[in-house]
């Protein structure tokens, strides 16, 4: 409980990264404060978890509704700080807890801005390869030059068409993954995409523009850093 809990604090700091790293906002120093009124948080109102649920989900001082959505995440990232942490081996609770961090983060970043934070995404891939390579993962080849002719094609001839940052992330994430995982990680993004589109289209009647694939991306890569 103590552990998940821990996870939950940090799932916390992770997302106050990923809202003001991409506005070269400060995440260190400076408080939180209400989006709504701009009241700066005190210091019982930062306590994970249990400063919302006792606030029942609004601000302290304007009463304007916070969303779910950061109560949700925080528990998301609790759970797999949780599961990393009873991995068996050190190298394999690094590997995880680097992976799940970066995706954590990129899918914030994307579903806030719809960008693929490049002051993220390249120290994690950086870390996450020497982290990889280090503990003598396998590196699968044959998904890294799949990957980087579909990045290249994506730049040369469909630059509009399919996000580039998404093809960058792949291209980290993909070496270290059998083309197998590589297609069940893709399979999993698309159909869960797919299914909110749906979802959103009957509910209100509207199809998004514009859709950040960087949570889903990140929902199949933790499917399988899980079951495969
Ligand atoms: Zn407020």
């Amino acid at each position: 409980m103590f552990i998940f809990y821990f996870g939950c604090c940090f799932g916390s700091f992770f997302t106050v990264v990923a809202s003001r790293l991409p506005l070269r906002e400060d995440f260190i120093f400076s408080r939180s404060c209400c989006h709504h009124c701009q009241k700066k948080l005190a210091f019982y109102e930062l306590v994970p978890l249990f400063s919302i649920l006792s606030q029942k989900f609004r601000c302290r001082s304007c009463q304007k509704k916070i969303p779910t959505f950061y109560f949700i995440v925080e528990l998301v990232y609790g759970g797999l700080f949780y599961l990393a942490i009873h991995q068996l081996t050190l190298a394999d609770q690094l590997i995880f807890g680097l992976w799940v961090t970066m995706a954590y983060l990129l899918a914030l970043t994307d579903y806030f801005y719809l960008i693929v934070e490049p002051r993220i995404l390249y120290p994690f891939t950086f870390l996450l390869w020497l982290v990889a390579f280090y503990f003598q993962r396998p590196f699968y080849y044959s998904t890294f030059i799949l990957l980087l002719i579909f990045a290249l094609s994506v730049y040369f001839f469909f630059y509009n068409y399919f996000g580039f940052g998404d093809c960058l992330l792949l291209l980290a994430w993909g070496p270290w993954l059998s083309l197998r995982a590589l297609a069940f990680l893709l399979a999993s993004a698309s159909i869960s995409a797919l299914l909110l589109i749906i979802l959103k289209a009957l509910l209100k009647k509207e199809v998004p523009k514009q859709l950040p694939f960087v949570p889903f991306l990140s929902f199949g890569l933790v499917l399988v850093l899980l079951f495969f």
